[in-house]
C-alpha cells in the first residue's frame, strides 16, 4: 500500500495485550489521517459522555499519509482522545520523529486504552510489543527518561513520553519527543499518565513506499525550492516565533499581567533581538527543511525555545522582562512535562488575585524567585501547585472571582488578546479544543500583514474564520507543519501522489469541512452547548488603558450577533447544531 502502511496498533493495558487491526481505509479516504483520522476513531472507539479520566478514554497517536517520506515538515503526530482538560476533543500536534519512526516500524496509528497496573513502558520495535513495568523511571524528568530508554531498550529509538507533571495527572501535563517537541494543550500528557504509561519508545526498519517514486523525489524537490526554502520564509528559519514578540506588544494584544494589558513595557528586553543575542545553535524536526528550532543559552542554563506562547504567557503576562529567569522557568517547564500557556495563564491568575487581596498565593507580577519554583511545585503538587492545579476556571470559580479566568471551554487562552485583534474573538470562541489560535488565526491579517482593519468585526471576519478553519483542519489531516503555510493549490500537488489522479482544490475544501464539523458533533455528543462558544467577558467589555488597542471594545452585543452569523454561515442550526443537510452535503457518516 502506497504511503499508507495499513496498519493500526492497538494496546489494551487492562488485558496486557496488543493487537494490529488494518487501517480502515474508508475512513482514510474520507479523513486522510491526522486529525481527521484521529477523529473518526476515537468517535468509534468511546460512548458519549465518556469520563476523560475513565481508563477507556483512548489515547491515539496518528501519523499523516507523508510521514517517512521527505514532504517538508510532515513527520508530525497528532495526539489525540477527550481531554482531561476541557472535556472537548483533544488534538495536539508535535515535531520531532515519532511520527517518521512509527511509519518505519510499520504503523499508521498507535490506540493505547486501559490501565496498566503499575507504571510501564510500551516498547514497540517492529512487530514486537512490549509492556514493560518501570518503576526505576518513576519522577523521572523530560531529558533523563529519554536518555533512560536510549540505554536499557534500543540507542536508536525515540519516545513520547510524559515528565512527572503526567505522572502527577496534572490537567496541563504534556508529551514530549525528542526532548525538545511538545504536544501541549489539552494534557495528552495528563491522559497517558492516567494509564500509568510513562513512555511510549518505537524503534523501525521498515520503509514508506511512495508509488512512482521519481516523480515524487522530482516534486519535492521543486517544491522544496518554490515553497519552502524561498526570501518569504526565511524569518520562519532565522528568527521563528520569538519575531512576534515585538508585533503584538507593539499592536497591543499582548497578554500583560493576567491580561489586564495588551502592551509589554518590558518587551525589548524579551523579543526576538533579544533572543537572538544569545543564540547558540539550530535544529529541525525529523524530514524538515525549514529548521525553526532555537537553542539559547544564559548564565546556569541552555536549551531550545523559549517559543513565542511561552515569552508572552510565562513572560509579560506574568510581569517577567528577565531574560535569564524566563530561560531557566522555560526549560523547568519542558523538564516537568508542563503546557506553557496554561501554566503561564495560572501563574499569572494567582498573581493577579494575590496584587488584588483576593487570595494570597505568595507569589507577586515580576516575582522571580517565587516564579523559578512554579513549574516543579505544579507539577508535583507541592506548595501553591497544589491548588493551582485545579486550572485557571476551577480557582478563579473557588475564590469568588470567575471574571479573572482566561480561558474559551476550560482551555487556559493563547498570546493574543482580541482586544488587539477583534477576529480572535471569533477563533477563539467556536475553536473545537477551547482557547486555541491553532483553527484561526486572524492574527495574521489582522496584525501582522495588516490586510484587514484589527478592529472590526462583521461578516467578512466570520467567512475569513471559517475559511482558515477548514484549511487547517485539511492542513493538519495531513499535518503539514504550522509554518509552512501551505496553500490548496500546493497540497493538491501532494494528494495527487496519495490518490494516485487530478486532485482539485474543491475536494480538499471539503474534506477540512467534513472534519470540522465531526469535530462539532463529537464536541456536541460530550454536552458542549452553544453557551459555551465564548471568550471572557473582559475581553469584549473592558478595554486596556495603554497602547495602540487603548480604549477599544468589541461589546457583547457585537459578539453574539457575529457568532449567529458564524452559525448560519456554516449551515448549523439557532442551537449551533450541524444540519441534516450539512451533514449529508459532506458525507459525514456519524450522528448524534
Ligand atoms: S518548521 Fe520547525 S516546528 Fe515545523 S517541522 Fe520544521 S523544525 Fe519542526
Amino acid at each position: 500500500m502506497d504511503f499508507y502502511q495499513g496498519k493500526v496498533l492497538k494496546i489494551d493495558l487492562s488485558a496486557g495485550t496488543a493487537i494490529v487491526e488494518p487501517l480502515n481505509m474508508e475512513w482514510a479516504e474520507l479523513y486522510i489521517g491526522g486529525k481527521g483520522l484521529m477523529l473518526r476513531y476515537l468517535w468509534e472507539l468511546t460512548e458519549p459522555g465518556l469520563d476523560p479520566w475513565s481508563p477507556d478514554n483512548p489515547f491515539i497517536v496518528a501519523t499523516g499519509p507523508f510521514a517517512g517520506t521527505n514532504v517538508s515538515t510532515c513527520s508530525r503526530v497528532v495526539i489525540g482522545g477527550k481531554s482531561p482538560a476541557s472535556g472537548t476533543m483533544l488534538d495536539s500536534y508535535m515535531g520531532g520523529s515519532f511520527g517518521s519512526i512509527l511509519k518505519f516500524a510499520g504503523y499508521d496509528m498507535v490506540i493505547v486504552q486501559g490501565l496498566a497496573p503499575q507504571l510501564s513502558t510500551i516498547l514497540i520495535k517492529d512487530d514486537v510489543v512490549t509492556l514493560a513495568p518501570c518503576p526505576a523511571y518513576t519522577g523521572m524528568k523530560t531529558s533523563e527518561i529519554e536518555a533512560a530508554l536510549r540505554a536499557d531498550f534500543d540507542a536508536k529509538m525515540t519516545a513520547i513520553s510524559i515528565g512527572p507533571a503526567g505522572e502527577s495527572k496534572l490537567p496541563w501535563a504534556c508529551i514530549s519527543n525528542d526532548q525538545y517537541h511538545k504536544a501541549g494543550r489539552g494534557g495528552t500528557g495528563a491522559l497517558l499518565g492516567s494509564k500509568n504509561v510513562k513512555a511510549i519508545a518505537v524503534a523501525g526498519t521498515g520503509k514508506v513506499t511512495v508509488g512512482d517514486a521519481k516523480a515524487f523525489l522530482d516534486d519535492i524537490e521543486r517544491m522544496d525550492a518554490d515553497y519552502i526554502l524561498t526570501d518569504d520564509n526565511y524569518w520562519v528559519h532565522e528568527e521563528g516565533t520569538p519575531i512576534l514578540v515585538g508585533i503584538t506588544s507593539g499592536a497591543g494584544c499582548q497578554p500583560v499581567r493576567n491580561f489586564s494589558e495588551g502592551t509589554n513595557p518590558d518587551v525589548e528586553n524579551i523579543d526576538s533581538e533579544a533572543f537572538q543575542k544569545i543564540r547558540v545553535k539550530k535544529r529541525a524536526c525529523y524530514q524538515c527543511t525549514l529548521a525553526c528550532r532555537n537553542f539559547h543559552r544564559v548564565e546556569g542554563a541552555e536549551g531550545e525555545g523559549p517559543e513565542y506562547e511561552t515569552i508572552a504567557l510565562c513572560g509579560a503576562n506574568v510581569g517577567v522582562g528577565d531574560i535569564d529567569a524566563l530561560m531557566k522557568f522555560n526549560i523547568e517547564c519542558d523538564e516537568w512535562g508542563l503546557d506553557t500557556i496554561s501554566t503561564g495563564n495560572v501563574l499569572g491568575l494567582a498573581m493577579d488575585m494575590t496584587e488584588k487581596g483576593i487570595h494570597d498565593f505568595g507569589v507577586r507580577f515580576g516575582d522571580l524567585d517565587a516564579y523559578l519554583k512554579v513549574p516543579e511545585q505544579l507539577a508535583t503538587r507541592s506548595g501553591i501547585g497544589a491548588e493551582l492545579a485545579m486550572g485557571a476556571k476551577a480557582l478563579a470559580e473557588k475564590h469568588g472571582c470567575p471574571e479573572l479566568a482566561m480561558h474559551s471551554k476550560n482551555l487556559e487562552m493563547p498570546g493574543y488578546d482580541p482586544r488587539g485583534s477583534f477576529g480572535m474573538s471569533i477563533a477563539y470562541a467556536s475553536s473545537d479544543r477551547g482557547g486555541c489560535h491553532m483553527r484561526s488565526f486572524p492574527i495574521g491579517v489582522e496584525v501582522v500583514e495588516g490586510s484587514m482593519p484589527a478592529d472590526t468585526l462583521d461578516s467578512s471576519k466570520v467567512v475569513w474564520n471559517i475559511d482558515f478553519q477548514n484549511h487547517y483542519a485539511f492542513k493538519f489531516c495531513g499535518i503539514w507543519c504550522d509554518f509552512w503555510a501551505i496553500d490548496y493549490d500546493q497540497m493538491t500537488q501532494l494528494m495527487k501522489h496519495l490518490w494516485k489522479r487530478d486532485v482539485t482544490e474543491d475536494e480538499l475544501k471539503v474534506v477540512g469541512e467534513r472534519v470540522w464539523n465531526l469535530g462539532r458533533l463529537y464536541n456536541l455528543r460530550e454536552g458542549t452547548e452553544k453557551k459555551d462558544d465564548f471568550v471572557p467577558k473582559a475581553m469584549l467589555e473592558k478595554p486596556f488603558t495603554t497602547g495602540v488597542s487603548a480604549g477599544k471594545v468589541i461589546g457583547s452585543e457585537r459578539f453574539a450577533k457575529v457568532m449567529d452569523e458564524y452559525y448560519a454561515t456554516r449551515g448549523w442550526d439557532e442551537n449551533a447544531v450541524p444540519t441534516e443537510d450539512k451533514l449529508r452535503q459532506l458525507g459525514i457518516d456519524v450522528r448524534l
